[in-house]
């Protein structure tokens, strides 16, 4: 099959950037994929395990080589970070990111391309709470979705080359705004993700009276926590950067919370049966 990118470029090779280089690898997708990374250490052990052919701690070598070039780093680096690959991008290059949150992203980086370079934004609905190219999984993509972030300026053949670039990696291709994109997350990932935290953060402020609380979880609350052992930079960016649709979406948690709490409060055996009720139901349909 026809490569859609014959040389492609990965900036930042954690837990997603290395699981696409092993897709890559896995489904032959390239010729060549080129690392990029701060570290040079990091970066010779990733090319050692053979993730990636040829690496760089900086974009003034191999970058005129690529077709494309996919921006793997926390969200609140990537436009920065996008800035300073611009000198050394060839003509025609497509440029993207898997940042978990996309409106000042696309904003800034769409707006900041030279003529003839392109970047559309994009999001894999897959990870794991483990980071780093060691925790890297080939078939991460696979059945999940990736949501592209296209606007009313992009290039509709480059938007092609991208669905089928990240089809190819066994996922399934939505298209959506940027803004709409971060509305959606704020609520199904963000917010779990912030509760989790919290639920955990509850837990060392009941040691006062309990010291040893936590020896005495068990399944459900390791299940429900599991996402709390995340990267705390990477999910620093991520509230940082998507404030306000967190902060909305927190009111809508702390609105449920309290309906609880409050019938708990009053007994209220019939309210608290059809909050859990309408819980069930809801969960039971995903
Ligand atoms: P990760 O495993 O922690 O990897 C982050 C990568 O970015 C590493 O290569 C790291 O380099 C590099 N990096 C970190 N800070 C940097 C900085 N200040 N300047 C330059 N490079 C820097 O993270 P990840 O889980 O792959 O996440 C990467 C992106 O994917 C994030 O934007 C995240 O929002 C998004 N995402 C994550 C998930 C998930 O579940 N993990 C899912 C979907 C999307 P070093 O190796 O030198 O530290």
């Amino acid at each position: 099959m026809e490569k859609i990118f014959k040389h492609v470029a990965i900036v930042g090779l954690g837990l997603i950037g290395g699981s696409l280089a092993m897709a890559i690898k896995k489904r032959n997708m390239a010729d060549k994929i080129i690392g990029y990374g701060r570290s040079f250490e990091r970066m010779k052990k990733a090319c050692e395990m053979g993730l990636v052919d040829e690496f760089h701690v900086s974009f003034k070598k191999g970058l005129e080589d690529a077709d494309l070039v996919v921006i793997g780093t926390p969200v609140r680096t990537v436009s920065r970070i996008a800035g300073g690959l611009i000198p050394f991008l060839k003509p025609g290059v497509t440029v993207t990111d898997v940042g978990s949150v996309k409106e000042e992203i696309v904003n800034t980086v769409e707006t900041c391309m030279p003529e003839n370079r392109f970047f559309i934004g994009g999001h894999p609905i897959a990870g794991t709470e483990n980071s780093g190219f060691e925790s890297a999984i080939a078939d991460l993509f696979e059945n999940r979705i990736f949501v592209l972030t296209p606007t009313e300026n992009s290039d509709s053949e480059v938007l092609n080359k991208l669905e089928l670039f990240w089809k190819m990696t066994g996922a399934r291709v939505i298209c959506m705004d940027a803004s709409t994109h971060d509305r959606i997350f704020a609520a199904v990932s963000h917010l779990p993700h912030m509760v989790a935290f919290s639920l955990v953060n509850a837990m060392v402020d009941m040691k006062d009276f309990e010291e040893n609380i936590l020896q005495f979880s068990a399944g459900g609350f390791k299940d429900f926590t599991r996402i709390a052992a995340s990267d705390p930079v990477m999910w620093r960016d991520i509230a940082l950067q998507n404030r306000e649709n967190i902060l909305h979406s927190i009111d809508f948690f702390e609105n449920s919370l309290s309906r609880l709490k409050d019938a708990i409060t009053r007994n209220d055996g019939k309210m608290i049966e059809e909050l859990f009720k309408t819980s069930r139901d809801t969960r039971l349909g995903i």
